[in-house]
C-alpha cells in the first residue's frame, strides 16, 4: 500500500533498526520502546489489522506466529518469557493501520499492564 508507513519500513524506504527479515515478514525495534526489549513484527503484505484478515490471509496469519517465535528467540527472550500484543482498532490504541505484533520483554511484567 503506497501511503503505509510500515509498508515503507519493510521495503527499506523509511529507516528502521532491523532485527529479522524473511520473504513474508520484517521485524524492527520500536522507536518508542515501552519495555527494555520492544520489537515489532509485520507482514510484508499490507493487512490493516487482525480485524481485516480474510481466509486468503490464513497462510500469512499462521506463519506470523512462527515469525514472532523466531524473533523472540533471536532477542533471547525465549527462556524468560515475553508478551505479544496486537493492538486492533482505535479503542485498543492501534495507531498504525498495518497489522503488527509487539514483542515486549526484558522485564518482569504485571497483568494487565506492563
Ligand atoms: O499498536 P500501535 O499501532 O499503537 O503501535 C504502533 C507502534 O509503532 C508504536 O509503538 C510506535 O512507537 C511504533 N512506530 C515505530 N516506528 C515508526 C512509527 C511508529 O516503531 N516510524
Amino acid at each position: 500500500m503506497e501511503d503505509c508507513l510500515f509498508c515503507k519500513i519493510s521495503k527499506g524506504e523509511i529507516p528502521s533498526t532491523k532485527v529479522y527479515e524473511d520473504d513474508n515478514f520484517y521485524a524492527f525495534k520500536d522507536i518508542n520502546p515501552v519495555t527494555p526489549v520492544h520489537v515489532l513484527v509485520i507482514p510484508k503484505k499490507h493487512i490493516s489489522s487482525i480485524a481485516a484478515l480474510t481466509e486468503a490471509d490464513a497462510d500469512v496469519a499462521g506463519k506470523m506466529l512462527f515469525a514472532v517465535q523466531k524473533v523472540a528467540a533471536i532477542l533471547g527472550l525465549d527462556q524468560d518469557g515475553y508478551r505479544v500484543v496486537f493492538n486492533t482498532g482505535e479503542k485498543a490504541g492501534q495507531t498504525v493501520l498495518h497489522m503488527h505484533a509487539h514483542i515486549l520483554g526484558g522485564k518482569e511484567m504485571a497483568w494487565p499492564g506492563i
